[in-house]
């Protein structure tokens, strides 16, 4: 059949892609629909097609699905961050375990997949640490924030999202008020014109301290007074006096303390009430889409954050890339870790490890940890990070993988017990995997955002003596349609 835009027609949905469309055929064309569910019969409108795809608007439910729920989110189909909100939360978790079962079965040529229960959140909602929101106008020339809406860059006025913090909307709020009387305008992407591009907002979930960064199209003399708007910011989540603070910065007591991993002090730590600790502005001037400029100037405070996962304390600052489900991260690197086995004799290679924030997990439990990762600013973080920590079995090497790894190899005979890897959506590059065979460690302890790329390597690795073992889902980010895995593989 000929579709033409604007077509109406029926279909079943029955499965969903990455990005969470429904996805449903009729004659073995595939349609996508956005906000429909998996079981759904829905009516949808053709707006655009390919050769054997299309994309087709949701007009109407005419069957809902048994899984179909109300999104909580008014906001939910208009804006961008979320695709699952009509999707119960139980059958988001069970979408996302068949799909990395399927991916590896299908992809990976696995046959029996020695899966272990996907791991969920107990409460799915106000997960995030972090959230940028765009300044901008609505048609009456008020100041808006709020999110863009999918694809675009329109914004959706929405201060309080449900996957955010509650104080992200006093916080905003208390900007916006700031800006109206002080005349500062918000960014205007079209003319390249106005002041606040974005407001970075970050949370320590363990220590509830806070960190406001303005974006700036400009200098911070143009914001007037931000003397005014620092001092709004800090009154608004002052601590009560005389209340302590557990990760006050330079003073938390960190995983390499003897007394603080005797007892676990962390988990048994109450958490503060939430009080603003850091605020700056982040220069852009740049035409561009990147959030972040790469000048900051303080405002206020150490410049950075601190927040635990676990036992292991990191310093967060602006511009730091940090993992924004610090509640999930910690199941997913407790996973890691246990697959791992460390008894403490072990040295283990943590390839594409960002921050370290793998590498000192495992380096609680190893004699030595050596990490890899591309960005050099990470690797700086990740080494401050383990200072902080007082870790002294870490050591850090900045550059590609598939390169450090085969020359650490062919030059010094390096020697890994277990192999950590934790690389971007497309996976390893085949030097990486070649070398990891070569070093035959006793252990491949997989860790994947992309389940697509992790059955392709998972297959690789078996073909070349490695036998999957454990298999599990974490649901980092609920209501999207990402899900993380982790796997072990043994040498046969
Ligand atoms: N393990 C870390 C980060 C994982 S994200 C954490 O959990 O926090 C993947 C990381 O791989 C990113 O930090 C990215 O910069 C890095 N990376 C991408 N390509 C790489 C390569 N070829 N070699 C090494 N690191 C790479």
């Amino acid at each position: 059949m000929d579709w033409k835009k604007n077509d109406v027609f029926q279909v079943q949905i029955e499965d969903m892609s990455d990005t969470g469309e429904g996805i449903g055929k009729t004659d073995g064309f595939t349609w996508f629909v956005k906000d429909a569910v998996i079981g759904d019969v829905v009516e949808a409108k053709v707006m655009k097609t390919k050769k054997s795809y299309g994309f087709a608007r949701l007009m109407q439910v005419l069957e809902p699905s048994a899984c179909r729920v109300t999104p909580r989110c008014p906001s939910a189909r208009q804006c961008g961050g979320c695709q699952l909100q009509a999707m119960s939360y139980e059958e988001q978790l069970k979408f996302k375990e068949n799909k990395v079962r399927n991916n590896l079965s299908r992809i990976g040529g696995l046959t029996e997949i020695p899966m272990e229960p996907v791991i969920g959140m107990d409460e799915p909602w106000r997960y995030r640490n972090k959230a940028q929101f765009p300044f901008g106008k609505d048609k009456d020339g008020r100041i808006i924030t709020g999110f863009y809406a999918g694809r675009t860059h329109a914004i959706i006025e929405q201060e309080d999202c449900l996957l955010g913090v509650e104080e992200n909307q006093p916080i905003l709020d208390c900007i916006r008020g700031f800006m109206e009387e002080y005349h500062i305008a918000p960014y205007e992407e079209e003319t390249h014109k106005g002041l606040v591009r974005h407001v970075l907002i970050r949370k320590g979930f363990t220590t509830g301290e806070l960190m406001v960064c303005l974006v700036l199209n400009g200098d911070v003399k143009k914001l007037k007074a931000p003397e005014v708007l620092v001092e709004r910011l800090v009154k608004l989540f002052a601590l009560a006096p005389g209340l302590d603070v557990a990760g006050e910065a330079g003073k938390a007591p960190c995983a390499g303390d003897a007394v603080c991993a005797e007892t676990a002090a962390v988990d048994k730590m109450p958490v503060p009430a939430a009080h603003m600790v850091s605020i700056s502005c982040s220069i852009n001037r740049e035409k561009t889409n990147v959030i972040m400029g790469k000048e900051i100037v303080n405002l206020y405070g150490p410049g950075y954050i601190t927040d635990y996962i676990g036992n292991v304390c990191y310093r967060i600052s602006p511009l730091s890339f940090y993992q924004v489900n610090p509640v999930q991260t910690r199941k997913l690197y407790g996973t890691a870790l246990e697959y791992a086995g460390l008894t403490g004799e072990e040295t283990v290679w943590d390839l594409y490890c960002g921050i370290g924030t793998i590498s000192l997990f495992l380096a609680q439990k190893a004699k030595k940890v050596y990490g890899v990762e591309i960005v050099p600013q990470a690797i700086d973080d990740a080494r401050a990070n383990a200072q902080l920590n007082h870790f002294e079995n870490v050591e850090f090497f900045v550059g590609k993988a598939e390169e450090v790894l085969p020359e650490q190899y062919e030059k010094n005979r390096v020697y890994a017990d277990t192999i950590v890897v934790d690389p971007p959506r497309k996976g390893c590059d085949s030097v990486c995997l070649d070398t990891i065979v070569k070093m035959a460690p006793k252990k491949v302890v997989y860790v994947s955002c992309d389940s697509a790329t992790l059955a392709r390597d998972v297959k690789y690795l078996g073909e070349r003596g490695y036998e999957v073992k454990r298999v599990r889902a974490v649901d980092m980010f609920p209501w999207s349609g990402h899900v993380e895995t982790v796997v072990l593989m043994s040498r046969k």
